[in-house]
């Protein structure tokens, strides 16, 4: 299901408004390249920063979308990905 315009404000989350997805209770948003989806659940990310101090060109929680995946390679990616804390971040690899 597909819920534009939801806010997070208030909640210690960031504030997101375009295409969510949620499905049984689970937010997340998804960032493609064609090659890799970086999926991020708000309800799980413990703003550790991680992702922002790894790939600051990527992850920028000032501007939207906060997520621009274009500015790293696949293989960067997904090396940040796994070093998020809180398993708020993952991928999947796009099949052709
Ligand atoms: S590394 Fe993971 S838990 Fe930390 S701010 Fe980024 S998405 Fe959130």
């Amino acid at each position: 299901m597909d819920n534009k315009g939801i806010s997070f404000k208030g909640n210690g989350l960031m504030q997101c408004n375009s295409n969510f997805n949620i499905m049984a209770g689970e937010i997340r948003k998804e960032y493609s390249n064609g090659e890799i989806t970086v999926i991020w659940k708000p309800r799980k990310c413990t703003h550790a920063g991680i992702c922002v101090k790894t790939l600051p060109q990527v992850y920028n929680p000032r501007e939207k979308p906060w997520i621009k995946i274009e500015n790293a390679s696949t293989e960067e990616l997904k090396s940040q990905v796994d070093q998020c804390p809180s398993g708020a971040l993952s991928y999947a690899m796009n099949t052709p």
